[in-house]
């Protein structure tokens, strides 16, 4: 098998003093799409925290595309192709939406053009004008998205896509996530809907104080509806 696109060994991080992961193994191969599953305050946001830089207080590997991600600082990840769209979006409210997709540079190479991305998001096309504060949270989200797809992104990692979302828009974004798989792009997601993660992951993480306590494939869901059942109440 070729060696993963993201490689994660025994990563530790710390919140100060408070030790929140200890030691999470995974993989993300490319072209997949994996979920980290786990209840309310179990380290997901800050697996993908640790993993992108953003937790400097961490020990452990993170191999990228054959990089040593723990030697890169935070404001050079993404030249090297992780995009992350962390809970709260990160969008300028006070821009438009085309400013939004214009303004920050283009940084690597094989980002999304303008046009792609209005073809991809047809509502921020007809938004386009619209400053951020009038967005809907699901425009927001989108946003959020197509601002990392600017970047030439070769990872998305995507933290709750679906959180405070309205059934339709829900879906939307699930469409969205298929096209882009479809297109060959590896995603990291953190997802509380169970429902929304089992229908676009390939393979599932199963977290739980601050470690995983279980990994499989989609096809293995069945197998473990009870576990997850009990581990999450879905
Ligand atoms: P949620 O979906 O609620 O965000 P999560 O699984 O993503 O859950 P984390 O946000 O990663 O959980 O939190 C893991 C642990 O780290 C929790 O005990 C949380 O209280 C703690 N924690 C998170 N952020 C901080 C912070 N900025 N400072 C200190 N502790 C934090």
């Amino acid at each position: 098998m070729t060696e993963p696109l993201l490689s994660v060994r025994d990563l530790n991080a710390w919140y100060g003093e408070s030790h929140a992961l200890h030691g999470i193994d995974l993989d993300v191969h490319q072209g997949e799409t994996v979920t980290l599953l786990g209840r309310n305050g179990v380290g997901k946001t800050t697996a993908l925290r640790a993993i992108v830089g953003i937790i400097r207080k961490r020990s452990g590997t993170i191999r990228f595309d054959g990089k040593d991600m723990l030697r890169v600082p935070l404001h050079r990840t993404a030249r090297h192709g992780i995009g992350y769209v962390p809970e709260e979006r990160g969008i300028f409210s006070t821009l438009t939406v085309e400013e939004n997709l214009t303004l920050p540079p283009v940084i690597a190479k094989g980002g999304m053009t303008l046009a792609e991305i209005y073809q991809l998001f047809p509502n921020l096309e007809e938004r386009r004008r619209s400053p951020g504060t009038k967005l809907s949270g699901g425009e927001q989200q989108m946003l959020a998205m197509a601002r990392i797809l600017r970047t030439g992104a070769k990872l998305l990692l995507l933290d709750e896509p679906t959180e405070g979302l309205a059934p339709v828009i829900i879906q939307r974004i699930g469409e969205v996530l298929q096209t882009l798989k479809q297109r060959g792009m590896t995603i990291l997601l953190v997802e509380q809907n169970f429902r929304f993660a089992s229908k676009v992951a390939d393979r599932f993480y199963v977290v739980d104080h601050g470690q995983v306590i279980d990994h499989f494939a989609v096809d293995e869901l069945p197998d473990r509806m009870s576990m997850l059942n009990e581990a999450l109440g879905v």
